[in-house]
């Protein structure tokens, strides 16, 4: 058994569960020992450590798992993990604040306002594809708005679940953390507990599950799911640098990427033109051989790699195509002629297989996009602003970038999440925070001024109040 199979099955090893430090977390949310302003800055200030201290070793684990670039990996994994701890830590006192409303007169005297709650003990399921930056955000965000918090890792990333299995718990309170590996057997004996908050980043098909057994307790989730991100091309947009925005999001992390661009809809006579720019962007990129970019990544395991295989024969491959079992290594691909009811134009592709499908009006675009699931994101290239203005307000999606592609991540103040099959709430910068409490509303009454009129019995002039 070589040494990243072992690490795999380890990772993926159901776990009976730690039932007693289970309760402790439950007890350190009842105690208040997670509420103090000082305990949030600490919790946030060791998972800033623990980036700062594991950024090689987390490189290292997402090359092993995932053939992930440096500054990719640098980029998705730490520098923004860093970036969103680092939010936290400067607003944490401000977003804490009460907030006043307004008192009507018939409550006066007295005060009203809300204040963020904690949920309380929170659920944190991540996926693979990111899986420090899925696990660790979640998690500041769960501990700086007071919760107790245990995170199921991804077993599909052996290598950054083992690293954060073996040193996470370090840098926080072992009292209101738990880090657990295992596979979905695992997931299910967490989700027949209790918790007070779940947050879950998977597939659409798996959150389906998530949220059934979150009913049973009627626990709040935040679902952060896949889909299809359609990207509608306009007669006007400038070809090359679109192909290049469109390749970019798409090939980057061998288009194991949530918001990654899944299918082009293109005006037919800029269908051509459009894959030939494709084509020179893949090249640019990645070299006439992009096995031997070490700035392109490897599909995550052969159940994927095998999924991936059926979307490269339902169309024409026009660019790559080539795939190699053994080294996970699937080329940049673009496929055309595809037909109408393929399962490449239906199912979320999660891999690096761009469709391209030419359109004769625009119309038939907007409603091809209309037909399907709510896409996670929806891509629209245009100089036209009227244009714009149309999709950006009669299309529903989690988000809607305009002449770009998933540069949307970076943006710290934009809420990140899906809609219908892509998902519900939100996390990134303030949203992450709210994901995990609630606010709560208090009323604040004075003993003076007790009106007599609204007490019964009902009679004389209270009847005609
Ligand atoms: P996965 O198989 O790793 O599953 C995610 C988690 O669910 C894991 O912890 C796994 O153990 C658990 N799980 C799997 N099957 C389960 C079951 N039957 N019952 C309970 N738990 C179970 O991940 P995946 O589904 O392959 O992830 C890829 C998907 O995630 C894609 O659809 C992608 O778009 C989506 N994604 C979404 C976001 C986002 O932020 N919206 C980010 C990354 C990935």
């Amino acid at each position: 058994m070589d040494e990243s199979t072992t690490v795999k099955s380890a990772a993926a090893q159901d776990v009976s569960l730690p039932h007693e430090r289970l309760r402790q977390l439950r007890q350190s949310v009842d105690s208040g020992i997670v509420r103090p302003l000082a305990w949030r800055l600490a919790q946030l200030g060791g998972l800033l450590r623990f980036v700062d201290e594991q950024e090689e070793a987390m490189l290292e684990a997402l090359k092993a798992d995932l053939g992930r670039c440096r500054a990719d990996a640098r980029m998705a994994d730490v520098s923004m993990v860093r970036a969103e701890i680092r939010l936290m830590q400067k607003n944490l006192r401000r977003w804490l604040r009460p907030r006043r409303v307004r008192t009507p007169l018939a409550a006066q005297p007295g005060r009203s306002w809300t204040q963020p709650e904690p949920f309380g003990l929170a659920l944190i399921l991540g996926t693979w594809n990111y899986p420090f930056q899925q696990i660790l955000i979640p998690l500041a965000g769960a501990l700086a708005a007071g919760n107790s918090a245990v995170m199921k890792l991804p077993e599909s990333a052996p290598h950054s679940s083992t690293l954060m299995a073996a040193h996470l718990e370090r840098y926080v309170d072992p009292e209101a953390v738990i880090v657990i590996s295992g596979g979905p057997e695992t997931a299910s004996q967490l989700l027949e507990l209790r918790f007070d908050k779940i947050f879950y980043t998977g597939s659409s098909r798996v959150g389906r599950i998530v949220m059934a057994a979150a009913a049973a307790n009627l626990t709040p989730v935040t679902l952060e799911l896949g889909g299809k991100n359609p990207v509608i091309v306009a007669e006007d947009a400038p070809i090359e640098i679109t192909a290049r925005r469109i390749a970019w999001g798409r090939f980057m992390n061998c288009g194991q990427l949530c918001v990654a661009p899944d299918c082009v809809l293109v005006p037919e006579r800029l269908r051509i033109p459009l894959i030939e720019a494709l084509g020179e962007a893949i090249v640019r990129f990645y070299g006439s051989d992009p096995q031997r970019s070490e700035s392109y990544g490897r599909i995550v395991n052969a159940t994927h790699f095998a999924r991936l295989q059926q979307f490269l024969k339902e169309g024409r491959v026009v660019i790559g195509g080539q795939s190699d079992e053994k080294d996970r290594y699937i080329a940049p691909t673009v496929l055309t002629d595809i037909p109408d009811d393929a399962t490449v134009l239906r199912d979320e592709i999660f891999g690096p297989i761009l469709p391209v499908i030419g359109y004769d009006s625009l119309e038939q675009a907007l409603s091809f996009v209309r037909s399907r699931p709510k896409p996670l994101q929806l891509h629209l290239f245009t100089k036209d602003r009227r244009l714009q203005h149309q999709v950006v307000n009669t299309m529903s999606a989690g988000t809607i970038v305009v002449n770009d592609s998933i540069v949307s991540q970076i943006v710290p103040d934009l809420p990140f999440g899906g809609v219908g099959d892509s998902g519900m709430g939100s996390f990134h910068g303030r949203y992450t925070f709210e994901a995990f409490s609630r606010p709560k509303a208090v009323l604040h009454r004075s003993f003076r001024a007790d009106l007599d009129a609204r007490y019964p019995p009902f009679t004389g002039m209270k009847d005609r109040i």
